[in-house]
């Protein structure tokens, strides 16, 4: 892959993935015109009374990057420097995340140009069902379905089900998913993205030849995702001596007890001053020695700058696009192994998916079949990635989206896209 850059802009990072995938894979060039842009995009401006009475307008997006293996999913981030492009970079990768693991969706992604940790829980709501009421006739369970991402969270994903469902008349628990259980959620969806990264950790560690009992771990970002990880590699044997969250970080080499820093982290929302910890900045972190690092937080991590610095043998992104293919490049040149986001992080949508046909037919599975289904698909995505890879001599990011990319072109030809 010839990237010449280090791109920070995300699309311009998803686009030029694509386009060395499909160059390798000698795609048509009207497939290729397709597939690099998204099929619809939905800017909406929105007013919400303020806790002081005031009326402020605020600003949101949904994107649906492709339609042709389904409909589309993918989540919602609350942030105050999202732009169109990190969301149809976001949209674009979640229509071959969705492919890698074979379930029918195709890929978008959303959200509201905000700081929810500024807003109080009544002006949050407000906000959430007015974005609801903006996006409605956008998704659906037919259509496009949402589910949390970054500062969204199952309460989020319950006024947006509420405010649908008002709309319609009836309820539709369909309509989205990562809902509290009582509203038709799943079991095991909190816990899945991380479940996901756990097992691709597993398969990784076994073809590199490495005992979880024998590896020490860094994970950036302590929300949702990175929490959980963190607690299941540690169930997995794995020690766990570096976390983050966005106030900064935390180094033990002993390994820090991850119940503690969690405890901690609702008190202080800081990781530093965790007890027999070392505080070390986000950009140190990344640097710290261990076996595995984990990116749990946001894109643009893993740049060219600090790629000839990291230490760890494999790279797991649990984050949507933490590493620049500029970073990648030097990281295949140091035989740094990347289990690729559209791989590693896409536990999260199988269970979503799950949910969705769980609320579908009104039958919903236990814990156990949740996950026992779950490790199954990315145990099975891992190796067909591998293989794809192999058989072309290309990274695990490259055999990814090689794989994907088949996936969802077959059904265009099938529908006549014989471009
Ligand atoms: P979250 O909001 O729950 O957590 C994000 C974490 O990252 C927080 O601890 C935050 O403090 C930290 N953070 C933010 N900015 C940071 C910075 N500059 N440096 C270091 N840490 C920073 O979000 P999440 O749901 O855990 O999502 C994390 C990543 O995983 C995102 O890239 C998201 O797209 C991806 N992802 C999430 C899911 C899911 O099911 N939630 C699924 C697939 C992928």
């Amino acid at each position: 892959m010839v990237v010449k850059f280090d791109v920070v802009n995300p699309y311009a990072v998803a686009v030029a993935q694509f386009d060395a995938a499909a160059e390798l894979m000698e795609l048509p060039q009207g497939m290729r015109a397709i597939l690099r842009q998204p099929k619809r995009e939905l800017t909406v401006n929105f007013p919400v009374r303020m806790d002081n009475g005031k009326v402020k307008m605020f600003t949101g997006f949904r994107i649906q990057h492709n339609t042709n293996r389904g409909p589309t999913k993918g989540g919602l981030r609350f942030t105050p420097t999202i732009s169109l492009d990190e969301i149809r970079a976001l949209a674009m990768w979640m229509t071959w995340k969705c492919a890698v693991v074979d379930i029918p969706f195709g890929g978008a992604k959303g959200g509201v140009i905000c700081d929810p940790r500024q807003m109080s829980l009544g002006e949050l709501e407000r906000m959430t069902r007015g974005y609801a009421s903006e996006i409605a006739q956008f998704i659906g369970p037919n259509s496009d379905i949402p589910a949390p991402d970054v500062n969204t969270n199952p309460q989020i994903m319950s006024w947006i089900m509420d405010t649908y469902s008002t709309q319609k008349g009836y309820d539709v628990p369909a309509v989205i998913t990562g809902k509290p259980l009582s509203i038709g959620g799943s079991k095991g969806r909190l816990q899945a993205t991380a479940r996901g990264v756990q097992a691709t950790i597993r398969e990784a560690l076994l073809d590199l030849e490495l005992i979880p009992e024998l590896c020490s771990v860094v994970i950036q970002g302590f929300g949702n995702v990175g929490s959980a990880a963190a607690f299941l590699l540690s169930e997995l044997g794995c020690k766990i001596v570096g976390l983050s969250n966005i106030h900064g970080g935390v180094y033990n080499p002993s390994g820090i007890d991850v119940a503690a820093a969690l405890d901690y982290a609702s008190i202080h929302e800081s990781l530093t001053g965790l007890p027999e910890t070392e505080s070390v900045t986000n950009s140190e972190l990344l640097e710290l020695p261990c076996t595995v690092l984990v990116p749990a937080a946001l894109e643009n991590q893993i740049i060219r700058c600090n790629a000839t610095r990291i230490k760890a043998r494999l790279i797991v992104e649990a984050a949507n696009g933490p590493t620049t293919p500029e970073a990648d490049l030097i990281l295949d040149e140091r035989n740094v192994t990347v289990v690729p986001d559209i791989l590693a992080n896409a536990g999260g949508v199988t269970v979503s998916y799950f949910e969705w046909v769980q609320d579908l037919q009104h039958f919903f599975w236990s814990e156990q079949e949740v996950n026992k289904r779950l490790e199954t698909i990315m145990g099975d995505s891992y190796r067909a990635v591998r293989e794809k890879a192999q058989e072309y001599n290309v990274n695990l990011r490259m055999g990814a989206y090689l794989l994907a990319i088949a996936r969802v072109v077959e059904p265009m030809r099938a529908r006549g896209m014989g471009l």
